[in-house]
Parts: C-alpha cells; structure tokens; sequence
C-alpha cells in the first residue's frame, strides 16, 4: 500500500501497543501500515475496528469477563437466538449483538448469569419464569397508570 503522507511503501506490520479505554490500560498487539520511508503509521477502517475489539477482549480479561466468543457457545448451547437471550436478560434490542460481535462488554451482572446458565442449563427455566414475572408486573404498572390518568380525566 502507498503511504498516505509520502507516497513510500507501506507494509503490514504488528506493534505492541498501550490502550487506554474507560480510564484503564491494557497492551495489545496491534496490526497496522507502516511507511518504510518517513516511518507513519495508519490503519484500514477494518484494522481499526480489529484493533477496538482486541482492547476490548483485553479489558474483559483483566476483569475476568465472558469473551465474546463463549458468551456464542453459551447461547448456543442454551438453544437460543440473540433476540431470545435479549428478551431473557431484558438487555434490549440489538444488545447481544453487540457483545457477541466484541463492540459492547456485558456488565458483571449479565456475566454471571450467563456463567451460571452455562454451569447449569437447567435454570435456564427459571430465569424464564422471573422474566415473565417481570413483564406481568410491567404490565400491572402500566394497567394501574392507566387508572390514574383516568380517574385524573
Ligand atoms: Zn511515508
């Protein structure tokens, strides 16, 4: 690839590098061009997106932290869709996604429900039975607020 800066040759190369995400460093290995002649340094949209998700996995490591890769066997061991495992963890839409695709780190307390789900698949049907407990109460809330907007009427 030419060098965005001199027109030299640019070659792929792998540094180590220090990243700074949330207030935290972690050290990846990053892929990136490098000019042979003035030495610059530039990515590809691609690389720069490898690059965000390796600090990313980085930072799920260091807190001991689902990668994104198990919390897929996970779901898939469950037999669920993304759309499911959304539904279940009331995480919202497109969430799952985003953790299976390393652009999102799930929080601690989906982690572990996700590892015990993992250790024991057979909850699976009680942590469907408390997400239907928390839609009927939903449903409550929004039945009683009715009541009152019409009594207030
Ligand atoms: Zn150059």
């Amino acid at each position: 690839m030419d060098c965005v800066i001199c027109g030299g040759n640019a070659k792929i190369v792998t540094e180590q590098k220090q990243a700074r995400y949330r207030g935290e460093v972690v050290e990846v290995t990053q892929e990136l061009y490098r000019c042979e002649s003035c030495q610059e340094g530039f990515v590809t949209p691609e690389q720069a997106g490898n690059h965000v998700r390796a600090v990313k996995n980085e930072i799920r490591k260091k807190y001991g932290l689902l990668s994104p890769e198990r919390i897929v066997e996970i779901r898939n061991k469950l037999g669920l869709t993304q759309a499911q495992l959304e539904e279940l963890l009331n995480t919202g839409s497109k969430v799952v996604v985003r953790w299976e695709s390393g652009k999102v780190i799930q929080g601690d307390s989906h982690d572990t429900v996700l590892r015990l789900l993992e250790k024991w698949p057979s909850e699976l049907e009680h942590v469907r039975q408390i997400q239907k407990l928390r839609s009927q109460e939903q449903r409550e809330y929004e039945t009683r607020a009715r009541g009152r907007a019409a009594c207030v009427a």
